[in-house]
């Protein structure tokens, strides 16, 4: 019945867990109703809260110095939150990477509170690549350097993590938990939650414990990440549904080897289309090698008027949400960890059926 899902977003969830929250729903653990319907600040909620909080800090190897907090208003609040929280000291200026339509949106939210240094851009490629290190020019006085490592409209993924000497703050929203990370050399890590993490509605927040003082005057309450830290991220209530599913995923990770085995899964995964599309005249990728995303495989095809039939074809053949975002068109596989590697045989072969027939 289930049909192989390509959505960047909010995209595939593991099968054991919809089975699990679908056997839960009605009465979860004999309590005679669901987790949607007991007090964020119950017992049985709290123990759902920290189990899920350990197995992040577990799949991740989140230091002790570093808060791992749940958040609302997705990764687009994070925008304004990064802001907010980090240029209270100092000066107000930040570096960061333009390197697509993410960063950009990050980068548009800061200049509204202070002075953005772009580091580094795309833009002479068509966002096509990561930039390198070596064409960088950083301020001297930056409160924090800000990139977003994988670029899931563009496709683009960053295979280094920047080496820099103010806090790091990455936005790793599609490509969290796709890969071990050494979060010692983040200040701030930041990621909705709708593709590797659970269903939309909650963004986790990981801040190292110094930079918890550092907000402007004037804050709101719901973006500052102290009061969240204070408050076991309920000063408010928190989405609680997406938090329960979020640790039925985190558990599932876990049970399946983990950050290490999703790292070596989204390898196989994204090379086998990769090296399809590349072997065929029919189907190109217009990121550069270096910089193709495992996650996010955006492609077109040879003769756009093709577009509208492969996507009803695919859709036919249970190959689900291969359209490309609406504003560059084509198509986008997303190949989250949620996605099996049946699912990108079943797109392989669909693409050359589907190029044997029309190209
Ligand atoms: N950053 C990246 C890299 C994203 O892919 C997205 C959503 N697709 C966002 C930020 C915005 O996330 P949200 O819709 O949760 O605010």
């Amino acid at each position: 019945m289930r049909k192989f899902n390509f959505c960047a977003g909010p995209a595939a969830l593991p099968e054991p867990v919809l089975r699990q929250a679908q056997q839960e729903l009605l009465d979860w653990g004999g309590r005679g109703c669901s987790v949607m319907e007991v007090s964020h600040r119950s017992a049985e909620f709290l123990e759902v809260a920290e189990r899920a909080e350990q197995d992040l800090r577990d799949l991740l190897s989140i230091p002790d110095n570093y808060k791992v907090l749940f958040l609302q208003g997705g990764a687009t609040a994070q925008f304004s939150a990064v802001p907010w929280n980090l240029f209270g000291v100092g000066d107000k200026v930040a570096d960061y990477i333009h390197s697509g339509q993410w960063a950009d949106k990050a980068i548009r939210e800061a200049k509204r509170y202070g002075q953005v240094n772009i580091v580094a851009s795309g833009e002479d490629r068509s966002f096509t690549y990561a930039p390198g290190a070596e064409s960088w020019t950083q301020s001297d006085n930056a409160a924090y350097f800000h990139y977003t490592p994988n670029e899931t409209i563009g496709g683009v993924e960053f295979d280094y993590v920047p080496d820099v000497t103010c806090p790091l703050v990455a936005d790793m929203s599609s490509n969290i938990l796709s890969r071990p990370i050494p979060v010692e050399k983040f200040g701030v890590i930041y990621a909705g939650a709708q593709k590797n993490i659970g269903p939309s509605g909650i963004a986790v927040g990981i801040v190292r414990d110094d930079l918890l003082d550092r907000a402007m005057e004037g804050i709101p309450r719901s973006l500052s990440w102290k009061v969240a830290a204070e408050a076991g991220s309920m000063d408010n209530t928190p989405p609680t549904f997406a938090w329960y599913l979020a640790g039925l995923v985190f558990r599932w990770l876990k049970g399946q080897g983990g950050v290490e085995a999703m790292s070596t899964l989204a390898d196989r995964k994204s090379t086998l289309l990769y090296e399809f599309i590349d072997r065929s005249d029919f189907y190109s990728c217009p990121v550069e090698k270096s910089s193709r995303s495992r996650m996010n495989v955006p492609f077109v095809l040879a003769d756009e008027r093709l577009d509208k039939e492969f996507l009803r074809q695919s859709e036919e053949a249970g190959l689900l949400n291969l359209k490309g975002h609406r504003s560059v068109g084509g198509m986008r596989a997303s190949l989250y960890n949620a996605v099996p590697l049946e699912a990108v045989e079943a797109l392989v072969s669909f693409m050359a059926d589907f190029e044997k027939r029309c190209a």
